[in-house]
């Protein structure tokens, strides 16, 4: 069997269409365009090409992007300052503050610091928390990227065995919590999992997201198994893989997203469709 391939920059790219129409649509009826705030700490090469990649999607479908670029040396009281005045700033919807911080800044203590509906990135605790009680409002992006990747592929979710590999707050937590509403009856694997193979081996679905590459072997996939990697790994020769061995995943999986192409695009245009929907929401609360 040699799986078909999930093409998530075309899937991305029709959200992103659909995104833009709707902004249109909010022009034409003399409605501003949804804001986002993007925060940029120090100069890490891999936050500023994301950080640039988002905003080249703002820019796509007509949201209006705000740049805070802020130097290293920006301390936790100033970005606190700053995250206040967005959270007060009625024309802005989405505030985004691009991670890995600067190691004297907590990560945690930011991110509850932004309102929860402003929080477009779906990571505050009141928003995860939303996901497991079954009422979701703002979604983390990853998870429910690749959700909206397998709907459009019209994957059936319901009643699948998934195992999601990595438990972090802003990633593989969420995306259990999804693919548990979405009907899977699902297992999440870490690092202290005792056999991760087995694991893998009794799965209809695998999501990938340890951060290493090669962890997740070819012989591993149950033959027809669904695989999503999401995991962003580059190599010494510069070249960017995920966690699962590709090439031989895919002659066993009966569907399989690639890295690059596959998961990426859709965090993007999530983070759009939540900016959105953040304006939106607060309009009807009004
Ligand atoms: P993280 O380091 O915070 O978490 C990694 C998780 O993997 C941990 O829960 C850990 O227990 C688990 N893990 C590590 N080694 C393992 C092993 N040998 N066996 C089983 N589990 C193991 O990372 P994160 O922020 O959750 O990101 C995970 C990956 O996803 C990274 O490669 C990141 O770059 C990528 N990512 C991709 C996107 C995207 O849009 N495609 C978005 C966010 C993150």
């Amino acid at each position: 069997m040699t799986a078909q391939i999930i093409n998530g920059k075309a899937i991305a790219e029709n959200l992103l269409n659909t995104i833009k129409a709707q902004v249109s649509q909010r022009l034409a009826h003399h409605k501003r365009a949804p804001a986002l705030a993007v925060i940029l700490i120090g100069a890490d090469p891999a936050s500023a090409i994301y950080v640039r990649n988002k905003r080249l999607a703002c820019e796509k479908v007509g949201i209006r992007s705000i740049a805070y670029d802020l130097p290293t040396s920006t301390t936790e009281a100033e970005l606190h300052t700053l995250i206040e005045q967005l959270n007060h700033d009625d024309t802005i919807d989405g505030i985004l503050v691009q991670s890995p911080l600067p190691a004297h800044i907590q990560d945690e203590h930011i991110i509850e610091l932004i309102s929860p509906n402003k929080d477009v990135d779906g990571f505050h605790p009141y928003n995860i928390g939303r996901l497991a009680v079954r009422q979701p409002t703002l979604r983390s992006c990853t998870p429910f990227g690749v959700i909206k990747m397998l709907e459009a592929s019209n994957i059936n979710l319901m009643g699948l065995d998934a195992v999601v590999i990595g438990v972090s707050n802003h990633v593989g937590r969420p995306m259990a919590l999804e693919l548990l509403l979405a009907g899977c009856t699902v297992t999440s694997c870490h690092r202290h999992t005792k056999d991760l193979a087995q694991m893998v081996a009794n799965a209809d679905l695998v999501v990938a997201a340890a951060g290493k590459a090669g962890l997740i072997k070819g012989e591993w996939i149950k033959p027809g198994a669904i695989v999503v990697d999401i995991g962003i790994n580059r190599l010494p020769d510069g070249k960017i893989c995920g966690d699962v061995d590709f090439d031989a995943a895919k002659e066993r999986a009966a569907w399989i997203t690639p890295v690059p192409g596959g998961v990426g695009p859709m965090t993007v245009a999530t983070l759009m469709q939540n900016t959105l929907l953040s304006l939106e929401m607060r309009e009807s609360a009004l």
